[in-house]
């Protein structure tokens, strides 16, 4: 008796290691959080299609809408813990969104393995071409006599660009009308089309329609300006201190193996050492994670960190989803 149970467990441990050794042996899902189009949709494609090089199987992107990100990472913490379903996120679907929204049924932190931390992105405030302003305080000028009638998008409570309006009310004083999108891909049109008038979205979403004329830049919230939109100033210099980056991610479900996880890590870390993929990342603004900030433990000590700093910010912000 007791040698079949040894056995037993001589086979189980065996089949574990033998079982993560063949991963991964089909395609992987990647949920994505928002709309395709989007700046989170845009690093998915790019960060999957080069990981799915480095493991030898395709990533198909999956975008799971609705509720900020919420909705997208339940059904991430709920799929199986076998490597073959993670998803993308940033500080607003898995620092903000854990803070905001308290009766999810799962939990974003503890349900959730991180896989490693992806680049971080600076924010531009941007307008449609129709508002009259061309600075800053021009913007904030117009924002202030005209508070009924300028609309802002966001991709909902919680999300990046909803921070950046956040960021943005506490740094000017100034406010807009909140219009919900599945994403800011969708919300960009709109404001191209001044469905909308402003929004406050990562430099990957922007940048490229500020570059074609489409939209006017105001300014960037990094610390800096980054060399990929050296012309235009930080809020700081504009005459608005505010600091936000929307620094992105990659989790598993909880319970995914961890040889799963490092074999996830190691593409990741490839994808961003592939200089093709830096010279993307860093044309649309981004700033690159080093690879042992981008290891899951350092991962996971960021992500809890950044739950302390913006805790208290969201609190005093009031902002609560019942
Ligand atoms: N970056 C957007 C946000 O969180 C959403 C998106 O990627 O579409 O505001």
């Amino acid at each position: 008796m007791l040698r079949r149970v040894v056995l037993a467990v001589i086979a189980t441990i065996a089949a574990g290691p033998a079982f993560s050794q063949a991963y991964p042996s089909k395609p992987i899902t990647m949920i994505v959080p928002f709309a395709a189009g989007g700046p989170t949709d845009l690093l998915a494609r790019i960060i999957g299609e080069r990981m799915g090089k480095e493991l030898g199987q395709q990533f198909i992107i999956e975008n799971v809408t609705g509720a900020a990100g919420t909705i997208a990472m339940a059904k991430l913490a709920r799929a199986a813990p076998d490597g073959y379903t993670i998803g993308i996120g940033h500080v607003g679907t898995n620092v903000a969104n854990a803070v905001i929204y308290t009766k999810l049924g799962f939990d974003l932190v503890n349900d959730l393995e991180p896989i490693a931390r992806l680049p971080a992105n600076p924010m531009l405030v941007v307008s449609s071409n129709n508002v009259p302003a061309k600075t800053l305080k021009e913007l904030v000028e117009y924002l202030k006599a005209n508070p009924d009638k300028v609309s802002g998008g966001t991709a909902g409570i919680g999300s990046g660009s909803h921070l950046g309006a956040l960021a943005f009310n506490k740094a000017t004083g100034a406010t807009y009308q909140l219009v919900p999108y599945r994403g800011t891909g969708p919300a960009m049109q709109d404001l191209i089309g001044n469905q909308i008038q402003v929004m406050v979205d990562q430099s990957s979403n922007s940048l490229p329609q500020v570059q074609a004329g489409k939209i006017r830049a105001y300014a960037q919230t990094s610390a800096k300006r980054s060399p990929a939109m050296a012309d235009i100033p930080t809020a700081a210099e504009a005459g608005y201190p505010m600091e936000i980056m929307i620094w992105n991610g990659l989790w598993a479900p909880k319970g995914t193996p961890k040889d799963i996880i490092d074999k996830l890590n190691a593409a990741a870390v490839a994808a961003l050492s592939d200089p093709a993929v830096r010279k993307r990342m860093e044309e649309l603004g981004q700033d690159l994670p080093t690879v042992e900030e981008m290891k899951p433990a350092a991962f996971a000590a960021f992500q809890k960190a950044e739950l302390t700093r913006w805790k208290p910010i969201l609190e005093a912000a009031g902002v609560k989803f019942e």
